[in-house]
């Protein structure tokens, strides 16, 4: 054996095709065994290409715990089913992360319970951005990136602990249209709880953060992230400005269908750079323990 793996990450990281760097080794999966938690690898020293995973994450809200006032409307924390699903992976050059093959797979959904905090979006705010020609969906991603980058100005925490529903250009899957921020460890940290009790101060955070980055389309300092399994695609900045601004009840249906078009060039937003930063530094604090092995034939562990 020559590693074990938290399957809540593993999920990610190992399926068959999958390129695996262990200790300056490369090793490719030829056989994932999900029964038995077990990846079978060949060691190769001449692969020429990296793989990335093609996933998706839905939250689905199960229960509320507790509810309280946010700017128009409310916000809520609570228990939330998470579902990921790998679909399948693509090849790509090392250097240039361009794509040269993708392959698509047939995977089991991994499926755990977890504790959230969200807002469900009026439909009004979405009829609004749409009038506007902004991608609603673009801008809801954006607004939820941003608000999970923040928690850890709240609350102690990574930002990689909170993750969220990324949209994609291709995805056919009906999705509600709420900003929702739910715990990856798959238990009660105690984290949502947190920031939901900050939640208006972190909202009016993001905001501020929105109206100063000095970005035209999205950066790592406002809505970008470096953890989002849609490769930042699909997100709008003034979109989730504008979500932000009517979510915290700045503006009405009226005045914010009047709003003029943004002119004036903002300034950038020191604090969300900071953090971003912060999450870059602490990404793969994972639990694991490692076991050398000198055979070109192997397996990995996951651990649940
Ligand atoms: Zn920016
Ligand atoms: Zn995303």
């Amino acid at each position: 054996m020559i590693e074990e793996i938290e399957a809540r990450r593993a999920i990610f990281t190992i399926y068959t095709g999958a390129v695996f760097h262990h200790q300056g080794l490369s090793y490719v999966v030829t056989d994932l065994r999900i029964e038995e938690r077990i990846a079978l690898v060949e060691r190769r020293d001449n692969v020429t290409y990296w793989t990335r995973q093609r996933d998706y994450t839905d939250v689905e809200v199960v229960s509320k715990t507790e509810s309280k006032a946010l700017g128009i409307d409310q916000v809520h924390y609570g228990s939330a089913g998470v579902r990921s699903v790998v679909f399948g992976y693509h090849k790509l050059v090392p250097r240039t992360r361009r794509i040269i093959e993708t392959v698509e797979l047939a995977l089991p959904a991994a499926e755990y319970t977890s504790t959230a905090f969200w807002v469900d979006v009026p439909l009004w705010i979405y009829r609004v951005l749409a009038a506007k020609d902004i991608v609603p969906e673009s801008a809801l991603h954006g607004l939820s990136h941003l608000v999970c980058s923040l928690v850890p100005l709240f609350v102690r925490c990574k930002g990689s602990d909170m993750g969220t529903e990324c949209r994609s250009k291709l995805a056919v899957r009906e999705r509600p249209f709420r900003v929702v921020a739910f715990e990856r460890h798959g238990y009660n940290t105690g984290l949502s709880v947190k920031a939901y009790d900050q939640a208006t101060a972190l909202f009016r955070r993001a905001l501020e953060v929105l109206e100063s980055c000095a970005c035209q389309d999205g950066c790592p300092s406002c809505i970008v992230s470096t953890s989002c399994s849609e490769n930042n695609e699909m997100l709008d900045k003034r979109g989730a400005r504008l979500m932000a601004r009517c979510l915290l009840g700045h503006l009405d249906e009226a005045s914010a269908a009047a709003e003029p078009e943004e002119t004036e060039e903002p300034h950038r937003g020191r604090a969300a750079a900071e953090q971003e930063e912060q999450v870059d530094r602490d990404e793969p604090p994972l639990h694991r323990e490692t076991v050398i092995s000198d055979s070109d034939f192997d397996e990995i562990n996951m651990f649940f």
